[in-house]
């Protein structure tokens, strides 16, 4: 696959510029020539764990397609001269959903909890009614021959689309151990997505979206992140910060 054209560098990790008809048009070029694509929703959070986590790091540095998803990140990127915009992951993941079911493409589905999932796939499967979703299983699975026997299921079911929502550093991580068993494949790590398009999560309101304040509303709403999110936002900044025009 062609790498894309704009790549941005921040710190070790490359990041694609890339609107979203230019990323789905990089899936498309290799669902088109069957490659195995991963695809990172990058963020600041996974800048600091990749930083803290070797094989991560690899991972995040790797893959075919980097995109700005995090708010920090675009402010980060913007700072050192790029006009970017943030392309929200779920959003690309949802246009790659939405043309998969215009060309009768195969989806995979793999992450959360069961409920979660049987929602999310209801209400895909509503709004996109050729969508098919040939293999799709919860997240709550052991290492060993249960994953093992996920893994097999899914590639049998010939997915070109694989969606695994199992957090970071997991569902990278997965991703990357699996991937070339699958043929012509693109995956996306899609985090909290599916609790989204369950309908038992929401999204910011649009106007917190083009604030670029998402990251917001998701730790008013979800306390549980602020920890995460303060641990290490504020030292994201700073390395940015020190880094000058350098990173
Ligand atoms: N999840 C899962 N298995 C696990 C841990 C998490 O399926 O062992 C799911 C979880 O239910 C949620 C998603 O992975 O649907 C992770 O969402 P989160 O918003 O925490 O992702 P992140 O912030 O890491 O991108």
């Amino acid at each position: 696959m062609d790498t894309p054209a704009k790549t941005a560098r921040l710190f070790d990790y490359p990041v694609h510029l890339v609107s979203l008809p230019q990323a789905k048009a990089v899936v498309e070029e290799s669902v088109r020539t069957q490659q195995n694509l991963q695809v990172v929703t990058l963020n600041p959070e996974m800048i600091m764990q990749g930083d803290q986590d070797p094989e991560l790091g690899r991972i995040l540095k790797s893959a075919g397609l980097i995109l700005p998803d995090g708010a920090g990140l675009v402010w980060a990127l913007r700072k050192h001269g790029h006009a970017v915009n943030r392309l929200p992951g779920i959003e690309f993941s949802e246009a790659l959903l939405q043309w998969a079911a215009e060309q009768g493409l195969k989806v995979a589905i793999i992450g959360a909890r069961q409920d979660v999932l049987d929602l999310a796939i209801q209400n895909l499967v509503q709004r996109y009614p050729n969508l098919q979703i040939t293999y799709a299983h919860h997240g709550f699975f052991k290492p060993g021959p249960e994953e093992e026997a996920i893994v097999q299921a899914s590639v049998a079911a010939k997915p070109q689309i694989v969606l695994v929502a199992l957090g970071v550093p997991r569902q990278e991580k997965w991703i990357d151990q699996y991937k070339a068993r699958f043929q012509g494949a693109t995956f996306v790590g899609i985090g909290g997505s599916l609790d989204v398009w369950s309908g038992l999560t929401q999204r910011a309101p649009g106007i917190m979206r083009r604030l670029n304040l998402e990251w917001m509303y998701r730790i008013t709403t979800e306390p549980w992140r602020i920890k995460r999110t303060y641990k290490t936002l504020p030292l994201f900044v700073v390395k940015v910060l020190l880094a000058g025009g350098k990173a």
